[in-house]
């Protein structure tokens, strides 16, 4: 196992990526904090997934782009356990229009959700982390933060933000102890791109090398290396696991 006796908060982890990455840290000897936003009954599914197979977990219902719930939630944890050694920003939605006919109202509505929450969580696990002078952090963003996609100027904003507001946390915060990295997956077999028409995908697909969406393990797998001690020397970093979409 790579960890031990440590813990992770990993944000909208009731269902998709979220859910993967909880299950595969659990199993990694993590301590899971499974914070969903609506969705209990499936946050509480992947804890008894997690228990069954020996993990620990426990469930913690808030709404990431509520500042105060997010700082309250992370104040609770560190009550019960004493301690937050790893956090993982994961939680995110799309919102897709045409920049020509998106509201701004509709741009900041994601920028909130998938960007200002990230920076909250990135604050205050630094200090928290940086009291212990050990940590780490990965912000779950995307490819399209480094292509752009037609449809997405808010989604790929936010993600875009998600790369750079890394780099300076990673800054700030190596002289702490903590780490700081980002993950930008391609296209994930999740429900957030299960809503696409099958032309689309195949589209897609057609530009992937490997000629496939991922598996939410094989993005699980990659934030287990970042946040784990195999990844000591490795901060500020972006890694890509995109099937060899972009490179
Ligand atoms: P998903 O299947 O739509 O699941 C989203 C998760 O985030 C759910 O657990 C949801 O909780 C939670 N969530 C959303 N807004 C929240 C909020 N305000 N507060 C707390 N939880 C919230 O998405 P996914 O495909 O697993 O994506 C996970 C992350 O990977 C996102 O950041 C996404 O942008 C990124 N990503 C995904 C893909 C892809 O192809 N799927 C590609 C690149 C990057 P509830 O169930 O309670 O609503």
């Amino acid at each position: 196992m790579r960890f031990s006796g440590k813990n992770v908060l990993v944000t909208g982890a009731s269902r998709g990526i979220g859910a993967q990455i909880a299950k595969t840290l659990a199993a990694e000897g993590l301590k899971v904090w499974i914070n969903y936003r609506s969705a209990e009954e499936q946050a509480l599914k992947v804890k008894a997934e997690i228990e069954e197979a020996g993990g620990e977990a426990q469930t913690i219902g808030f709404d990431v782009s509520d500042e105060s719930a997010f700082v309250a939630a992370l104040k609770s944890i560190v009550e019960s356990d004493g301690e937050l050694n790893y956090l993982v920003n994961n939680a995110g939605i799309t919102k897709d229009k045409l920049a020509m006919r998106m509201k701004s109202e509709e741009f900041m509505a994601v920028i909130e959700a998938n960007l200002k929450s990230a920076f909250v969580g990135c604050r205050e696990a630094l200090k928290v982390m940086g009291k212990k002078r050990f940590g780490a952090v990965v912000n779950v963003a995307s490819i399209v933060g480094e292509t752009g996609n037609a449809g997405q100027s808010n989604y790929a904003a936010s993600k875009g933000g998600m790369i750079a507001m890394t780099k300076s946390f990673a800054l700030e915060a190596a002289p702490r102890g903590v780490r700081y990295n980002a993950l930008t997956p391609g296209f994930v077999a999740t429900d957030m791109t299960a809503v696409l028409k099958d032309e689309i995908k195949e589209g897609f697909i057609s530009k992937i090398p490997l000629s496939r969406f991922a598996e939410p393990s094989e993005v699980a797998e990659a934030v287990a290396f970042l946040l784990s001690d195999h990844a000591s020397y490795i901060t500020g970093e972006t890694l890509r696991v995109n099937g060899g979409m972009l490179m």
